[in-house]
């Protein structure tokens, strides 16, 4: 069933507000998506009438609030289908779940002479991490090539992947070009050569269900904040037999079992020995009421109108002249472009001018910048609240600032 578009836009109060003298168009999702009523009330309402530190409190708010961020990891686990809530661990977001795996389960599992394979289409986040793990323990970084038509050249698995191969990190979605990889087959190849894989949702999670046991992974990541939610929150699943053996990364108060000097110290299981200290109980909180009001939405009308509203987007930017797309034709998500030999912050400001908000820069992905030979892209992000009038002014404005400035 379709949802009202109007009566969904109503839930972001942000999207009245005028920019530079116009109706802002945010087109800017991808980096981070607006925030519904639900999400607001739902974190001022924990501040205003539940909040108290989780864990270890005896006292009412404090047992209050601990069952409201316990109850999220359930439905966090849901979401992804997780074989049970255990596998949830709650980071800050996409970035520090990718470096809690590389410090904990790379540093105990990787070494000299082992490689970790990852493509030339991931974001910084899955990829320096990844360096960083290598340089300490002296492993090697291979790296899946880009197709022309903007896909992962999936065939070369067979000589990148050998003995040596002890991770696999891929983006289920890129955040530049919209591939949708084919990650469940990239899993399966990786698995049958004993290889652990690491999936990065940041871009996947708000397009497609995702089902961690289907895809057969062994970690997955998403953030809140791209998901209608918070900041600050994130989740990695992990599966429960690599968790539970996992050494922690990080030390402090909620991840042990006991403390004794000088020496001595055991470790809470998994998954709260991955995470010290207070937790961002209100992001957590938050994070749940996004996933309410998303799933509430349904899947089929999510992705319905994000299909129609891309489709449409590509047909009319079509008719910009000097416009270079990049990325497969078929896409979630994103556009990337550039407008003839125009800097993308050029074509970025000029926008801004017009109310509408876009992305422009290397998009946290310079090695795909290498690759198409550009310093920088512009990019349209579409989100469930953007409608084709957005759309058209994205289009007229690009047609008028290349009649202002030339190709
Ligand atoms: N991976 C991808 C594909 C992303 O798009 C992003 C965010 N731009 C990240 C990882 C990092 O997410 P976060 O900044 O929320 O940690």
């Amino acid at each position: 069933m379709a949802f009202n578009l109007e009566r969904l836009r109503d839930e972001f109060p942000i999207l009245t507000r005028e920019v530079n003298g116009q109706r802002l168009a945010y087109l800017d999702s991808a980096a981070s998506a607006q925030k519904p009523l639900a999400v607001i009330k739902a974190e001022s309402d924990f501040y205003q009438h539940g909040y108290a530190a989780v864990h270890r409190g005896i006292h009412t708010l404090s047992a209050e609030a601990t069952t409201a961020m316990e109850n999220v990891r359930t439905q966090a686990a849901r979401f992804l289908n997780a074989a049970s809530p255990e596998e949830i661990v709650f980071v800050r977001g996409t970035t520090e779940g990718i470096n809690l795996v590389a410090n904990s389960f790379g540093s105990a599992n990787v070494g000299p002479g082992d490689n970790i394979v990852i493509s030339e289409m991931e974001h910084h986040a899955n990829i320096v991490p990844w360096q960083m793990l290598a340089q300490r323990v002296g492993a090697e970084i291979r790296v899946i090539p880009l197709t022309a038509a903007g896909t992962l050249d999936v065939s070369s698995l067979t000589t990148l992947i050998d003995a040596r191969t002890r991770l696999l990190a891929v983006t289920h979605v890129s955040n530049v070009l919209g591939t949708v990889n084919p990650v469940a087959d990239i899993i399966a190849q990786a698995k049958a050569a004993g290889v652990v894989t690491v999936v990065d949702g940041a871009q996947a999670v708000m397009h497609e269900p995702v089902d961690v046991q289907a895809l057969g992974c062994d970690f997955y990541l998403f953030s809140g904040h791209k998901l209608y939610g918070p900041t600050g929150i994130g989740v990695l699943w992990g599966r429960k037999a690599l968790l539970d053996v996992m050494p922690p990364w990080e030390g402090g108060g909620s991840m042990i079992g006991t403390v004794s000097l000088p020496q001595g110290t055991t470790w809470a299981a998994a998954p709260w020995r991955f995470e010290a200290g207070t937790p961002n109980t209100g992001g957590i909180i938050a994070l749940g009421a996004a996933l309410s009001w998303f799933e509430a939405l349904g899947w089929e009308a999510i992705q319905q109108r994000e299909e129609v509203l891309m489709r449409y987007a590509l047909t009319q930017l079509a008719t910009v002249p000097d416009l270079r797309l990049y990325g497969p034709q078929t896409r979630v998500g994103v556009i990337a472009f550039n407008l003839g030999k125009h800097h993308a912050y050029d074509v970025g400001s000029f926008l801004d001018q017009y109310g509408i908000a876009i992305r422009t820069g290397h998009h946290c992905a310079m090695p795909l910048m290498a690759h198409y030979q550009v310093p920088a892209m512009c990019r349209a992000s579409l989100a469930l609240y953007n409608t084709e009038e957005e759309v058209d002014r994205l289009v007229a404005g690009l047609i008028r600032i290349h009649r202002l400035l030339g190709a």
